[in-house]
């Protein structure tokens, strides 16, 4: 996959990509991503990209010509139709995992990064398709919320991850968060491992990792159970723990 990040500030990026998955993917050729700097169509010499907001109020907006352009050149560098250019901003839709892996499937991506108080209305309204938002809540730029949707995106790249059966169990996957998980010692602090996991009978570990599974998304994110068919033999099970447990404490 192509992707552009449009960006004053692509350090912010650059300085978060000296490991893990993203940096792997572009290492291994899977994700080739490359930077587009709207300073580099300012108009002056101090390279400026913002201005006052008509109408006034506080603080300074980022300009539409810069922005355009350095989104227009990256959209000819990606030289594909199978292209999607997303602003990131508070404003968007609230990413979730549906949506990116949608988004993966894409051949390129233009991610364009926002400063200051935002972007000029005009240039929303020229250059984007997607807004996409990461989280009820503001940050001072778009680079992490790039960088954010860029690594969830990568985990969805065949051959990012060490082991891609890893991804099928994560949380969201068919609208379920994943459950409790144990690793060596066995005895931790006086804590054991529940014990069907050491058992050996793979079908059992299956059938508890999955009531275990749909038990944490009924008592943390019951909305994501909405969105799913639940089989007969769950309804029955879950049926069975909300009488156990009819306040859904954790
Ligand atoms: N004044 C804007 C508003 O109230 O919607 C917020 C501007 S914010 C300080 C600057 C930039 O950070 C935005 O243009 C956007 O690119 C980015 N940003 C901040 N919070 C974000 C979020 N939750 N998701 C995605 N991008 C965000």
């Amino acid at each position: 996959m192509w992707v552009g990040i449009v960006s004053c500030m692509p350090e912010l990026v650059q300085g978060a990509l000296q490991d893990g998955v993203v940096s792997r993917a572009i290492a291994s050729g899977r994700i080739d991503l490359e930077f587009f700097n709207p300073r580099d169509h300012a108009k002056n010499a101090y390279g400026s990209v913002d201005d006052r907001p008509f109408g006034g109020g506080p603080g300074m907006l980022m300009m539409a010509e810069p922005l355009a352009q350095s989104t227009e050149s990256a959209r000819l560098k990606a030289n594909t139709a199978n292209l999607k250019t997303i602003y990131l901003t508070p404003q968007g839709e609230r990413l979730g995992q549906s949506r990116v892996e949608e988004l993966a499937t894409n051949k390129a991506l233009v991610l364009v990064a926002g400063r200051y108080e935002g972007v000029d209305e005009r240039f929303v309204d020229e250059c984007v398709d997607l807004q996409i938002s990461i989280g009820d809540y503001v940050l001072s730029g778009g680079e992490l919320p790039a960088l954010v949707l860029l690594d969830a995106i990568a985990r969805q790249i065949d051959g990012t991850l060490g082991n891609e059966k890893s991804r099928c169990d994560d949380s969201f996957v068919d609208n379920l968060l994943e459950g409790p998980q144990y690793t060596r010692p066995g005895t931790w602090r006086g804590r054991d491992v529940p014990e069907v996991l050491v058992s050996g009978n793979h079908s059992e570990i299956e059938r508890w990792r999955h009531e275990q599974a749909l038990l944490r998304t009924w008592l943390r994110r019951p909305d994501l159970l909405t969105h799913r068919n639940l089989s007969e033999e769950d309804q029955v099970w879950l049926e069975k723990q909300s009488l156990k447990n009819p306040n859904g404490e954790n």
